[in-house]
């Protein structure tokens, strides 16, 4: 237990129904005894899992803050593990902040960002797999997304990552033996036996890291950029795509400054679309900073739609907005296809299939919806590569841990090569260990106070 008793407001600002104060600590019950008067049983704090009717009021002044009803949920069966208060206040700022006023003023500290959940990890009743799913399930974009982090939260990643820490165990005990046991002959039996668990524990790793980019897309969304000269349609695909009016539409050219980014569902994959100022010689300081912001989104961008204008054709800013792109993986989009009445007069088609060739090519009205399925299957082939979340929805998605598994499968392939090279058999171990502290990061089994913080400041105040 954390000595300390803190306090948030942990529903959203704004107005609302209900609105929750929430308490965590081993004070939470006396102080709320301080301010909360109970229409009917003064020994309400008796009774877990209860709601408790009544007024949260001032006792120094007696005044009454709200009408509430009090939750309580006693450690060690609550999220923090720790005694747990709710108070649900009506959902409005004055009397959501005055009751935290009079929390605060009864003995507990403001918590920090994330506190609660860190709480619940620090006394374990989460690991650090868990306590991240939960961020991700608040900022969940699509169902799949959301499943993902579900299936994190339940623990099936957990278990898979306990038990890859259980073998690199069990061969440090094997090389430990071997250590203790010089004098005896078994050495190189052992060495082998090494060797081939090291390798299937690197594939069972490398398994998991296959689907790392595809989970890391679910769960972060997939950057795209539509990049392509002013008043070619951006902003109109924009809007077709997300069916929301948000962008700006407009035929003056220049006049989508700012970037604008949009999160969309297509086949379950988040897409964080971002339409981008369009890319021209300008002497408007707004606009070239909209140009500079473009360019660094292309390089940020997981995808490039790059479109180009049936009707005006192709010139030679395409020409530098493909040599802006080149490096990325992209689709190649023809737009206004609905005015091109003579197909034989459509030249642009022909110089577009010769740019970027690994890039598909679409031909779409923005105007008139056509094409529209066919870019949307197009963007998800392109990035998920077919590769869907598995049944038991065990995959990793954050980069966090992508990284920490990385690091390990470095350690087992310098583990590998010592074997070969014939490196002491305790210099080995250390690679082990080396693999195990990775694997265990991710978990926390094995984590220091700086990556804590540093996972939970992401999360909001009140979580
Ligand atoms: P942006 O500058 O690239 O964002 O282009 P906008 O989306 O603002 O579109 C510029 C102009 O082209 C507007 O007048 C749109 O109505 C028009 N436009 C966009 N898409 C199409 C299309 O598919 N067909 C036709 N005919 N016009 C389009």
């Amino acid at each position: 237990m954390i000595g300390d008793t803190i306090a948030a407001i942990s529903t959203p600002p704004g107005e609302g129904g209900i609105g929750i104060v929430r308490i965590s600590g081993p004070e939470a019950i006396d102080i709320t005894n301080k301010i909360f008067k109970p229409a009917k049983n003064k020994r309400w704090y008796k009774q877990n899992y209860k709601l408790n009717y009544g007024y949260i009021h001032d006792p120094d002044n007696s005044q009454i803050i709200d009408e509430v009803l009090v939750g309580i949920m006693r450690a060690p069966f609550s999220y923090t593990k720790e005694d747990v208060i709710e108070i649900n206040c009506h959902g409005g700022m004055l009397p959501l902040r005055k009751t935290l006023e009079l929390v605060l003023k009864k003995g507990a500290r403001l918590a920090e960002p994330g506190e609660f959940t860190k709480r619940a990890f620090l006394n374990g009743r989460l690991d650090l797999i868990q306590a991240e799913s939960i961020i991700d399930i608040i900022r969940a974009n699509t169902e799949d997304s959301m499943r993902l982090a579900i299936g994190q939260l339940s623990g099936g990643l957990s278990k898979k990552i306990n038990e890859i820490q259980q073998q690199l165990l069990l061969i440090i005990s094997i090389i430990e033996a071997n250590i203790d046991f010089p004098e005896d002959d078994v050495d190189q039996y052992n060495l082998i036996e090494i060797k081939q668990r090291v390798e299937l524990l690197e594939q069972e790793i490398n398994n998991l890291l296959d689907y790392a980019e595809t989970g890391r897309i679910y769960r972060e969304g997939l950057r795209t950029v539509i990049i392509g000269k002013p008043n070619v349609g951006k902003s109109s695909l924009l809007n077709v795509l997300s069916k929301v009016n948000r962008a700006i539409v407009t035929n003056i050219p220049g006049t989508t400054r700012d970037l604008i980014e949009e999160v969309i569902n297509i086949g379950g994959v988040p897409i964080k679309i971002i339409d981008t100022a369009g890319i021209r010689e300008t002497e408007d300081i707004i606009e070239k900073i909209g140009v500079q912001k473009t360019k660094e989104s292309i390089q940020n961008a997981d995808l490039v739609i790059l479109v180009f204008d049936a009707q005006v054709g192709f010139d030679f800013i395409d020409n530098q907005i493909v040599e802006l792109v080149k490096h990325k993986k992209g689709i190649k989009v023809i737009n206004k296809i609905d005015v091109i009445k003579n197909k034989n007069e459509f030249n642009t088609k022909q110089k577009v299939r010769n740019l970027l060739p690994h890039w598909p090519l679409i031909d779409i009205s923005a105007l008139e919806e056509k094409g529209i399925d066919k870019l949307k299957n197009e963007i998800v082939s392109i990035i998920t590569g077919g590769k869907v979340i598995p049944q038991d929805n065990i995959m990793i998605s954050n980069i966090r841990h992508k990284n920490q598994l990385v690091k390990a499968v470095n350690y087992l392939k310098d583990v590998q090569n010592g074997i070969l090279q014939g490196i002491a058999i305790d210099v080995l171990a250390i690679d082990i260990r080396g693999a195990w502290e990775a694997v265990g990061e991710i978990t926390g089994t094995a984590v220091n106070e700086n990556i804590i913080d540093k996972i939970f400041s992401e999360f909001c105040i009140g979580k």
